[in-house]
């Protein structure tokens, strides 16, 4: 279907997109357009005005902030995948971004549209709410910082409002002694995962310490699988078999409710045994 009608502007700055947006009420950010096209030509959506901050530059980069990588919300999937600085103080994150969709996909798609977005079934909202991540929105009233675990509200929604935009992402820097795993069913190579989990542990005297698991698409937001967590750091037998406790998943075209949970209880004993491996 063709979109329905609307104006477009191309915006300059980051205060630039912040005005337009305000210009208009139903007004909508575009960036890699990957998710929103889609919406625009089923008229899903109808916004008036797109603001086109895909030209944006200064906010596509990979950054050492300290004891964080500071991410620009507009770097594209690949170059989160391919930035050297994540490969190596955070693998997970540039792992999980050289999984989504195929080479087209990760060209153009950006980190800070896929958070924006809030799609439960998207892969690197589950990453960050692992790693405790952090997002940076910035509006009319300047720069606020969003925890991950604040951040996803619900199905396409997200804590950043109508004339607020993702600048940054920050996400931890791990250590040696940590342990990770990115691992995504999916039924052909390029589809969203039907059930994905992100995981991450920290070797401790004895066993695990600070253990984190967050599933994809096992409810209306990435989820942390809590009882798994906790059995993952008492030492249990089979975290697994906890990994789909406190989840609500939907059924669809591609798997039942039933079957999500099962996936759950399965990619989460894969996730702990490569993580482990490592
Ligand atoms: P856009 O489509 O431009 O925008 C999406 C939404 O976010 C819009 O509402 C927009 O207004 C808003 N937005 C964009 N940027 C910002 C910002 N900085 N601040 C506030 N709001 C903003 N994703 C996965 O995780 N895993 C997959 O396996 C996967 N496979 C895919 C396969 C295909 C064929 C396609 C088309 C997409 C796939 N995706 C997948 C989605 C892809 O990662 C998208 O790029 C991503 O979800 C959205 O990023 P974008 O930059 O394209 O955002």
């Amino acid at each position: 279907m063709i979109p329905a009608a609307f104006d477009y502007e191309i915006a300059e700055s980051l205060e630039h997109a912040v005005s337009l947006l305000g210009d208009r009420e139903d007004a909508k950010l575009l960036a890699g357009g990957h998710s929103l096209l889609p919406l625009l030509r089923l008229r899903a959506v109808r916004p008036s005005l797109l603001v086109d901050v895909g030209r944006l530059e200064d906010l596509s980069y990979v950054r050492d902030a300290g004891d964080t990588i500071a991410i620009g919300a507009l770097t594209r999937h690949h170059d989160v995948a391919t930035a050297p600085l994540l490969q190596e103080h955070n693998p997970l994150v540039s792992t999980a971004a050289g999984l989504i969709g195929d080479p087209q996909v990760r060209h153009r798609g950006t980190i800070g549209g896929s958070l924006a977005h809030g799609d439960p079934a998207s892969d690197l909202p589950a990453v960050l709410l692992a790693l405790d991540g952090e997002v940076d929105v910035t509006g009319p009233g300047g720069v606020r910082t969003v925890a991950a675990a604040d951040f996803f509200t619900g199905v396409f929604q997200t804590a950043a409002g109508p004339q607020e935009i993702v600048a940054e992402v920050r996400v931890p820097k791990l250590t040696g002694d940590h342990m990770w795993s990115f691992t995504k069913f999916h039924r052909r190579a390029q589809d969203w995962a039907t059930v994905g989990v992100a995981a991450v542990a920290r070797r401790a005297s004895g066993g695990v310490a600070d253990a984190a698991i967050a599933l994809v698409n096992m409810g209306a937001t990435p989820l942390r699988a809590s009882a798994a967590e906790a059995a993952w750091n008492a030492g249990a037998a089979d975290p697994g078999a906890a990994a789909d406790e406190g989840t609500e998943p939907g059924s669809d075209t591609n798997a039942s409710a039933g079957y999500r949970r099962h996936l759950a209880r399965v990619l989460v004993r894969r996730a702990i045994a490569e993580a482990t491996a490592r």
